[in-house]
């Protein structure tokens, strides 16, 4: 069936909209128009309607791969000379259905993180936050909570390889005795590249590699890296400095396209404090105010009080227009794109005045560096230096650093004779224009050190395999200079070696086990170190740059002035995918069918385009266009994007790999196919031409709908002020005869805070993680059969170029009187005395008479084995306490049922009641912003009971009288009074 004209669907979603009273909730612009020819595909597109479409069988076995095969092949671990103990001879203080913790730090997706990982019996499973780092502050987020998916990824790489074959660390030693032989004494032609380097031990490496080979030269390269942050750091005050931003004491916030709650390095505690200022009075300090410029709706955006859409290219303009306004010594500068933000800016301006040094300004990555210098100059205008930002110095120098450019230039020169790759996929993710494919073909010896065989690999003589975080000894260090341990939590699974271990090899250094590198590194650096206390705590005490006064240079800036732009022009603009990151976890399987957060897509990108631009082109969502920029093209499937700049396509990165694993090859489009080295963000002129193809792309935004009800709550913070009950002028619960809760000790329950709830998703996969919960692929996502406990719904109100955004997140509503329960023919879903709403697995005969009478969609069906049950390593990464599902059986959230098991033995053994805050499900752990709280309703003075009494507290739907035992708080908004109508 053809996909609904995207002409026709705007018309008629501007008529609905024209004639709406009071606000509307929509999740996709077919729902807004209401057409009648959507409805019959959607009708089509319905599983239960459809038939069991036709399945290229060898493609569903590989995307089921990626829960069925992460068994695997890791039989070939053997035990931890560190770690390890038999288990034949249980140690003292273990037991062994009892899980233990270890404190480690994470680098993921260009940040890293203080975390907990929970072992059980020496394997792996879990991973939460560490309280005590203060980079997580017990939260983790998504991309972290599937690092243990990465860990026993088959896929991985687990022999050396010579030419393709398999071979051994000793023939590489071999090897390199030779060619290390065959170099001048100063190692002139041999160079490395490595990403980004987090790890002191690693810095001080390369700084002894360096002078072991003062002829050497090492590159260091990340797709997404602070460049321009660190560039505008240096424009402003002369030298590179790195801001820490304090959003719990600003009032106002205004985001230059910096997305610090999404992509921004920190985000995890950064989301945290902002949430803190999110709550209302009384009991707060007051709810801060946020305003966004952007061109491509991000996670910041969308908590904004006012979201305002601006073409990439010209926010230089409204920031410098912004800066001279607040009496920064900048060029004035007219712009007729400006001229309808005229009282935008005034209100702005203002609004900074008025809360100088209690506010923020700040800019993103894609913004140049003049734009991160003019937010440092605003921010020290504005009083806030010292209050709400400060400075301390980059842990590395970043002025020396040596880019991929100039390798490049090394390359064409012939002055590279051998390259080692440390984990950098630069013939997949380099900028197109460095062609880095074609370059290294001709380095004569290349040798890539990665934890998987992907397309650099593929290209070089030798691949070493790299042992993953979760089996090496290392560290990391936040921006700021705070640093952690990393230690393994298991030896080896394959035969991979860490960099330093690496390093320490090619160096011919005596001491070559890679605890005692980092061992020896900590105890020459901080002697006082406790190594014990460290481990334990997950962070070095005492690490962290001291804080540098920050003197701006008055002239920074008076003479520039922006690049002009053509207001016709198409911009194309380029973003780290919100779950893969830049392709790294491609392969993994947990993040690939994670939603992503603005378009529900799961298994692809696709070129993000604007109500208006879609209209203009006559455009439909999946419709494949050809995306050409410079002499280079790619094709993609279109995504039309509600808050999308009109002019502004937006590509994600990450997509397109050829040599990821069996899960992430072939999937998407690969944008750095257009991406250059001088413009990695943004180009202007790119050109749209339709191909008359069309994809299918399996988005989850119009799934588990709850059909035309209103399931999100939202009101201003003045109306909340005015009338504290305001929220709840939508109840309509009706009366009931029978008890609201159980009579016992204990009534679970929960609530979701949709004013703190940024839509990150990390609830989802901690879900995942936590409940064996499996992948189905994205064939199985197109009949929606994903099979998540705890979905993130997104809804806009307002018109679709530039709509208000809410998430909400639903796990199962436990309802007291719940109507699944009383359709189960065999008595499989039933009510247990402390509240919850159970699954009995065993009794399901996969009526799924529940599921259709579940108002809220949070019931999952096991439409076919999706859970492996045979492979060892995936036996191996799952959680022992919890049930592993079988086709043909109904599932569901259960609030972590196993840990409320586990808080009952506790209690029981030690013979007094679970505390308040004892259980903690795995979403809410995962929460950064604490959006989720769960505990005992029973107890009045439990945090779930204080929070359920609040004038925001709404139950889902509650004029079904199903009495749920999850409810919400409604999402506030916090506009400024002159702009009310924005709101
Ligand atoms: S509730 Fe879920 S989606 Fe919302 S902020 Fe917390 S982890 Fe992210």
């Amino acid at each position: 069936m053809p996909p609904v004209a995207a002409e026709r669907i705007a018309a008629l979603a501007q008529r609905r909209l024209a004639g709406a009273k009071g606000q509307r909730f929509w999740r996709a612009l077919e729902e807004l128009a209401d057409d009648a020819e959507f409805k019959r595909e959607l009708a089509h597109a319905l599983p239960q309607f459809s038939a069991f479409a036709a399945m290229d069988r060898r493609r569903f076995l590989q995307l089921l791969g990626a829960s069925l095969a992460f068994g695997g092949l890791a039989a070939c671990s053997g035990p931890s000379s560190e770690q390890i103990v038999p288990w034949v001879t249980q140690p003292p203080g273990v037991t062994p259905d009892v899980p233990q913790f270890y404190a480690t730090s994470l680098a993921y997706a260009g940040d890293v993180l203080g975390v907990l990982v929970e072992s059980r019996m020496g394997r792996p499973t879990k991973i939460e936050g560490n309280p005590l780092h203060p980079a997580s502050l017990g939260a983790t987020g998504p991309s972290p909570q599937a690092a243990v998916l990465e860990l026993w990824d088959p896929d991985r790489s687990q022999v050396p390889l010579y030419r393709g074959n398999a071979t051994t660390w000793d023939a590489f030693a071999t090897d390199i005795r030779t060619w290390f032989a065959s170099f001048s004494h100063d190692g002139s032609g041999l160079h490395v590249l490595s990403d980004r380097i987090v790890s002191p031990t690693l810095r001080l490496q390369r700084d002894h590699w360096l002078a072991r080979f003062p002829g050497s030269r090492w590159y260091e390269y990340a797709p997404v890296a602070h460049d321009n942050a660190e560039q505008g750091a240096s424009l402003a005050f002369g030298a590179a400095l790195a801001p820490r931003y304090h959003f719990d004491r600003a009032d106002v916030i205004v985001s230059l396209e910096a997305d610090f709650l999404g992509t921004m390095p920190g985000r995890v505690a950064y989301a945290r404090a902002f949430a803190e200022r999110r709550k209302p009075p009384p009991g707060s300090p007051g709810m801060n105010r946020l305003y966004v410029v952007e061109a491509t709706p991000s996670l910041t955006g969308t908590m904004a009080d006012h979201q305002w859409v601006l073409a990439s290219s010209a926010i230089a303009c409204f920031a410098l227009e912004l800066a001279r306004t607040v009496g920064v010594d900048v060029a004035p500068r007219t712009s007729a794109t400006l001229e309808v933000f005229a009282k935008r800016l005034q209100v702005l301006q203002s609004d900074l005045l008025a809360h100088a040094g209690k506010c923020l300004v700040l800019a993103g990555d894609s913004q140049p560096p003049q734009v991160h210098a003019l937010a440092h100059l605003l921010n020290e205008k504005l009083g806030n230096v010292g209050r709400t930002v400060d400075y301390v110095a980059y842990p590395d120098a970043v002025d020396k650093r040596h880019t991929l450019g100039e390798l490049a230039h090394a390359i064409d020169a012939g002055h590279v004779q051998r390259l080692l790759v440390l984990d950098c996929n630069v013939a997949y993710n380099a900028p197109a224009d460095l062609s880095f494919g074609e370059r290294l073909k001709r380095v004569p010896n290349l040798i890539h050190w990665g934890l998987y065989v992907d397309e650099t690999a593929q290209l070089a003589a030798w691949h070493l395999p790299a042992s993953h975080a979760l089996e090496s000894w290392s560290d990391v260090e936040t921006s700021s200079g705070v640093a952690s341990i990393v230690q393994p939590l298991i030896d080896p699974l394959y035969q991979g070696r860490s960099m330093h271990e690496l390093l320490a090899l090619l160096m011919g250094e005596p001491v070559r086990n890679g605890l005692a590198v980092v061992q020896h590194y900590w105890r020459t650096q901080q002697p006082a170190m406790s190594w014990q206390e460290s481990l334990r705590n997950g962070v070095i005490a005492g690490t962290g740059n001291s804080l540098v006064h920050a003197q701006s240079r008055a002239d920074a800036l008076k003479e520039w002035s922006p690049p002009a732009s053509s207001p016709d022009a198409l911009e194309l603009l380029f973003r780290p995918d919100p779950t893969v990151w830049d392709g790294r976890y491609a392969n993994n399987g947990w993040l690939q069918e994670l939603p992503k957060p603005l378009t529900q897509l799961t298994w692809s990108n696709a070129a993000l385009v604007s109500p208006q631009l879609a209209k203009e082109y006559a455009l439909s969502n999946g419709e494949v266009i050809t995306l050409e920029c410079e002499g280079r093209s790619v094709q993609a499937p279109v995504w039309i994007t509600p808050g999308q700049a009109a002019r502004s396509i937006t590509v994600h990165m990450g997509y397109g790999r050829t040599h990821a694993g069996r899960v992430g090859d072939q999937l998407g489009f690969n944008a750095f196919a257009l991406r250059t080295w001088s413009q990695p963000w943004l180009m202007q002129g790119v050109m749209v031409q339709k191909t008359g193809r069309s994809v299918e792309l399996a988005s989850t935004q119009m799934h588990l709908r709850m059909e035309d009800r209103e399931p999100v709550r939202s009101l201003t913070l003045v109306q909340l002020m005015a009338d504290p009950r305001a929220a709840e002028e939508g109840d309509k619960t009706p009366p009931t005869l029978y008890a609201e809760q159980p009579q016992g000790d204990y009534s679970w329950g929960m609530t979701v805070d949709l004013n703190a709830c940024i839509g990150c998703k990390g609830c989802t996969i901690a879900c995942q993680a936590e409940n064996n919960i499996p992948v189905v692929g994205a064939d199985q996502v197109l009949r929606e059969r994903e099979m998540h406990w705890i979905r993130v719904d997104r809804y806009y109100s307002g018109a679709p170029e530039h709509p208000v955004t809410r998430h909400q997140p639903v796990p199962c509503m436990h309802c007291e009187h719940a109507p699944c329960e009383l359709v189960c023919p065999v008595g499989a879903t039933v009510h247990d005395s402390e509240g919850l709403n159970v699954q009995v697995y065993n009794r399901c005969i996969g009526t799924r008479f529940c599921s259709n009478n579940c108002p809220y969609k949070v019931r999952r069906f096991n439409f076919l084995q999706f859970s492996d049950l045979t492979a060892e390593t995936l036996k191996a990464q799952r959680n022992p306490d919890v049930t592993v599902r079988n086709r043909g059986v109904m599932e569901k959230c259960t609030y972590c049922i196993q840990r409320i098991e586990s808080a009952h033995i506790n209690a029981d053994r030690e013979q007094r009641a679970i505390a308040d805050g004892e259980i903690v499900t795995a979403c809410q752990a995962a929460c950064p912003t604490q959006a989720i709280t769960f505990g005992n309703l029973r107890d009045e003075h439990s945090a779930v009971s204080r929070i359920k009494a609040s004038p925001r507290n709404y139950d889902l739907l509650e004029e079904l009288n199903t009495r749920p035992h999850t409810s919400y708080l409604a999402h506030l908004r916090n506009p400024h009074p002159d702009l009310e109508d924005e709101a």
